[in-house]
């Protein structure tokens, strides 16, 4: 039985009624660019995640983006964050002629660890970029305790995070930034590319407003230099419906998440040292991935392959080790801890569609090749 990584398919058919009914309003409107579906979507993802303020943006790269252009981040400074996430993290420090400035991850949680942060911040230290990787938050109150005592911005990198909880408070609304992406992967997923920023203060609410728009208000009065970072009617359309089930497909992640715990427990390669599972210390982890470490990852990868069952890894190069970052001066050996999970993680199918048989499927696969 073939199982793939991801099955959007499975989604679309559940909830096409309401997607093609969505779809078919924005046409028949010919209301393209931001307006009343946009306005509709921001209210609903700032109570989603229980702040004031939230700006629909093109994609999550852009909405990190934005954030770092309202705090007039350029030339000169430095932007903390960690060298294991999507590239987008650090690739929107280096656009604006900031330098990314890297910290090591805490190997139970994959995030940024906040017990290094603060031997990294010099005078040229403007902001700190935590990632909630793979839909676990990072620690939260100890980066906002450092943010505070040197007077940083904290923007959160909730691109695989959207829903996911720390004692309540939800991924986004911690620092003073919370950047979410729509791509059609991550556990809210537009037709397209797609991006939100959310905040709770309106004087950074205006600001990134008006730069998503070139810095205008009104039309052809330019406050700022700002770009077209717009989010489309239509992806606003399609995830004001989709956002509705964004709950129910978290808590069947939750359960496929303890589906796989049991099964690799009952396996014996728990026990035998030969697959460690993913540890959740967040109140509410919304598993964007499900991740183990394998010490012998390529033979798990083959008999995956050969099974034809989905995975991927996130992310075989730490941003330290790119060849496009090599000017900042890193060598191997630099963030061992990120080295150590790039070398050892694997993604294993953890949609919510996700049935009891294939999960059986892809734990007997890697037992197969490992016992
Ligand atoms: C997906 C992702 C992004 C970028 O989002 P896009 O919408 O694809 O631009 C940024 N950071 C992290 C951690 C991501 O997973």
């Amino acid at each position: 039985m073939a199982v793939p990584l991801l099955d959007l398919k499975a989604q679309y058919r559940a909830i096409r009624t309401d997607i093609d009914a969505a779809v078919k309003e924005v046409f028949e409107s010919q209301y393209f660019i931001l307006g009343p579906k946009v306005l509709e979507f921001e209210a609903a993802v700032a109570k989603y995640c229980g702040v004031p303020y939230a700006c629909g943006i093109s994609s999550g790269t852009d909405a990190l983006l934005i954030a770092m252009m309202a705090e007039n981040i350029g030339p000169g400074d430095e932007v903390i964050t960690t060298p294991y996430t999507f590239f987008a993290t650090a690739g929107c420090i280096a656009r604006l002629g900031a330098k990314p400035v890297f910290v090591d991850i805490d190997p139970v949680t994959f995030n940024i660890d906040p017990s290094l942060i603060e031997e990294k911040i010099t005078p040229r230290t403007k902001a700190i970029i935590p990632v909630h990787l793979y839909g676990q938050v990072a620690d939260m109150d100890a980066i906002m305790a450092i943010a505070g005592r040197h007077k940083l911005v904290v923007i959160e990198d909730g691109c695989q995070a959207i829903g996911a909880e720390d004692k309540g408070r939800r991924a986004g609304s911690m620092g003073h930034y919370g950047c979410f992406s729509f791509f059609p992967s991550k556990n809210l997923g537009g037709a397209g590319d797609g991006g939100m920023v959310v905040m709770r203060d309106a004087d950074r609410d205006t600001k990134i407003r008006r730069l998503r728009n070139h810095g205008m208000e009104p039309k052809y009065y330019h406050h700022m230099v700002g770009g077209n970072f717009r989010l489309d009617a239509l992806q606003a359309a399609v995830l004001n419906v989709k956002l509705r089930h964004l709950d129910a497909w978290s808590v069947g992640r939750q359960a496929n998440a303890k589906r796989y715990d049991q099964l690799f427990e009952a396996s014996g390669l728990v026990a035998k040292g030969l697959v460690r599972l993913p540890k959740v210390v967040a109140n509410r982890h919304i598993f964007n991935q499900y991740i183990i470490r394998v010490g012998q990852r390529q033979k798990a990868i083959d008999a995956l392959k050969a099974a034809q069952v989905g995975f991927e890894i996130y992310y075989p190069v730490p941003l330290h080790l790119q060849e496009c970052f090599a000017s900042l001066g890193h060598k191997k050996g630099d963030f061992p801890e990120s080295e150590k999970a790039a070398g050892e993680t694997l993604a294993l199918p953890i949609y919510p569609e996700l049935t009891a048989a294939q999960a059986g499927e892809v734990v007997a696969t890697i037992k197969a090749a490992l016992a």
